[in-house]
């Protein structure tokens, strides 16, 4: 390990990664560190509650780089390594194992860690997160003695790991506080397809439900989730998929500001010279989003700000503008989410649910401002300059699926 790096990246997941990928890329030539907690290369983290949970791709396929690339590239990759402190002003990190190490830059790409349960019993050994290959390595050793899951919380990780473990013959109860799922991300139409796709595939459903605690054995092993009203859900194993906590800790210590996430301003640099913030961490005001300043958790992000945050250490002119956009798959339904539809005022449905192939459409204030799409790329990929450019497209020709996307009049 070098005791100094011209831009020491702190994080190895999609953001971090890719912020050194696109240093080299640009032939930046100084010395580039990469440090990551977990002890093996960068790879991608959405198949994990998807193919690799269900044993469909082994570790080596979803790997970011092939094992030698970043060798090849001269990026030193530190695994195994937590950062502890930062001190802006003399540019140093400290590590956990009191190792310091000096930067001319330093770009903090950590993401967050699953936020878990705090109630009684919660620390029992068969409760996990979908987080790191570790937390899946465990499930998946764990899942030939299991029968009953209980995954808590509806969003993508809960049912993505809920469609999964369905398909592996698991009996699944989904427990979710909200009265739908999936709705931090989507509208109602879209939650109740879910839903009933979810329960036609017999999971079953238990919303606005909240955990009380866990019954635990002896051996420290979870057996049931008790409700706050009262019942009690048996299981086997249980799953927690109810957000993460970003990890931002050192740099809340150095004085930089914060509040949900690390601030950034539009070339993700954070309120201390010389110290970027990218990725899941990472508050920025978004136009999407109206300006609001709000984290964004998606592979998309990560990618982008890691270029914006590149690029500007380099002295190119460069803002975060891009159109976010997300995906998710469950059972044989893909997903695709282009914009951010929080605060939607109307939406339109076109297409059939209950054929399967279908795309909701978000209005706010007259202009599209996303839209779900489910085994509906065609529409995913017409419908993106709608959002992009704000248009009001004529709902009544939105409707009509004889009419591709890209040929509905604005209004
Ligand atoms: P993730 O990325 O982990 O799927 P989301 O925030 O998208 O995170 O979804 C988490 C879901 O968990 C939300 O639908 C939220 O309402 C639900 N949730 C949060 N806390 C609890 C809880 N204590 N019990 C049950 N559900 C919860």
């Amino acid at each position: 390990m070098n005791a100094f790096y011209d831009i020491l990246i702190v994080g190895a997941g999609h953001a971090g990664a890719q912020a050194a990928i696109a240093l080299r890329q640009k032939k930046f030539e100084g010395s580039i560190g990469l440090i990551g907690n977990e002890k093996y290369p960068p790879y991608e983290r959405p198949p994990l509650s998807k193919e690799y949970l269900a044993g469909e791709k082994p570790f080596e396929r979803i790997l970011l780089r092939p094992e030698s690339f970043w060798a090849e590239r001269d990026i030193d990759l530190l695994t195994g390594h937590r950062v502890s402190r930062i001190d802006h002003l003399g540019k140093t990190v400290a590590l956990t194992s009191d190792d310091e190490i000096s930067f001319d830059k330093l770009i903090w790409a950590t993401g967050g860690s699953p936020r878990m349960l705090d109630c009684p019993g919660s620390q029992a050994r068969n409760i996990h997160a979908v987080r790191s290959r570790a937390d899946v390595d465990k499930i998946m050793a764990a899942l030939p003695k299991v029968e009953n899951v209980v995954v808590v919380g509806g969003g993508y990780i809960g049912l993505e790991a809920a469609a999964v473990l369905t398909k592996l013959d698991k009996k699944v109860t989904v427990v979710e506080s909200l009265d739908r799922v999936l709705s931090r991300v989507a509208g109602e139409a879209l939650s109740r397809f879910y839903e009933a796709e979810h329960r036609n595939h017999g999971v079953t459903l238990e919303l606005e439900a909240t955990v009380a605690g866990f019954e635990t054995g002896d051996d420290g092993i979870a057996t049931a989730v008790t409700l706050t009203d009262g019942r009690m859900l048996k299981a086997d194993m249980f799953i927690v998929g109810i957000g993460i906590i970003p990890e931002t800790g050192p740099l809340v210590a150095a004085g930089a500001a914060t509040g949900n996430g690390v601030d950034v301003d539009q070339h993700c640099r954070t309120s201390l010279s010389d110290i970027y913030a990218i990725g899941d961490c990472a508050a920025h005001s978004n136009p999407f989003a109206d300006g609001a300043m709000i984290r964004l958790e998606s592979v998309q992000n990560a990618n982008d700000q890691a270029k914006v945050a590149a690029l500007d250490i380099l002295g190119e002119e460069t803002e975060y503008n891009t159109v976010p956009w997300f995906w998710s798959n469950q059972y044989d339904l893909k997903l695709q989410t282009v914009g951010l539809s929080t605060g939607h005022d109307s939406y339109v449905v076109r297409g059939d649910p209950d054929s399967r192939s279908f795309s909701v459409i978000y209005y706010r204030d007259g202009k599209v401002v996303a839209l779900d799409c489910v085994n509906a790329t065609k529409d995913y990929v017409q419908g993106r300059k709608a959002v992009v450019e704000g248009l009001n497209l004529d709902k009544d020709e939105l409707v009509n699926t004889e009419i591709p996307i890209k040929e509905v009049g604005v209004r």
